[in-house]
């Protein structure tokens, strides 16, 4: 039986166009907070020597009887069904993702990372230091995902721009980067054209992110609105 030892807070309020891997969106920040009764700085003695960390999390908001052996991962197109153990799938028989994520800095139970890919609110089972030499294969090779993915162009209207940086100060996050490293993975399903007269749309932290396919390989942000923007 695995209990929550801490709890993921994160600008990604629901799972549309989160990353689908950790570290393709640095700006994605985090913070992983630890809960009673692990919720001690004791816990967390030593990690100040380590730049990274393993996430073991639950995929909380995937349904308990929502998986399958054969799976379609975005990478081969969102079409062509794979084995499940072969792929990073959200819908698998015990729902355990993993990720590396770069650990900032720690303020007694709360540990600020960067890179995330978790859903706010995500459960997190284990926090592990990232060891390089046991962690880091030289030798290794994944012929199903060789490379990261491909990206799109993500360009800003002045308006967005303008809302961008209000949002930034407000948040003390980079709220432009942040939007830019997430659209440019293409959050919309692989299998889908983009509709052009279409207006596509996710919340970030506070903020409602709108934006438009220009073509097949260039989305414009039209609009960032928000509390007090
Ligand atoms: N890096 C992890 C792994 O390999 O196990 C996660 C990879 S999974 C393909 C990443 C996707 O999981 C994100 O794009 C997001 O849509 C989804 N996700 C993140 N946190 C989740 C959660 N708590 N419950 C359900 N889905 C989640």
């Amino acid at each position: 039986m695995l209990h929550p030892i801490a709890i993921a807070h994160t600008p990604f309020k629901e799972k549309f166009a989160i990353p689908r891997q950790p570290s393709l969106a640095p700006a994605a920040c985090g913070i992983i907070e630890l809960l009673p009764p692990f919720n001690d700085p004791l816990a967390l003695e030593g990690l100040n020597q380590v730049s990274h960390i393993w996430l073991l999390f639950e995929f909380h908001a995937v349904g308990a009887q929502d998986h399958s052996l054969r799976v379609r991962p975005p990478r081969l197109g969102g079409n062509e069904k794979i084995g499940v153990f072969a792929t990073r799938s959200t819908h698998r028989p015990n729902g355990i993702g993993l990720s590396v994520v770069k650990l900032d800095k720690i303020e007694g139970t709360r540990l600020y990372v960067s890179g995330v890919d978790l859903l706010d609110g995500t459960p997190i089972v284990d926090i592990k230091p990232y060891v390089p030499y046991v962690d880091a294969v030289a030798s290794a090779y994944n012929r199903i995902a060789q490379t990261p993915p491909s990206c799109v162009q993500v360009s800003f209207s002045f308006d967005a721009q303008q809302q961008a940086q209000q949002h930034s100060q407000r948040l003390a996050q980079d709220v432009q980067a942040l939007v830019e490293q997430c659209l440019a993975q293409d959050p919309k399903p692989a299998y889908q054209k983009p509709e052009p007269t279409r207006q596509y749309g996710v919340k970030l932290w506070d903020i409602d992110v709108r934006w438009h396919y220009l073509n097949a390989t260039h989305i414009e942000v039209i609009n960032l609105s928000g509390s007090a923007v």
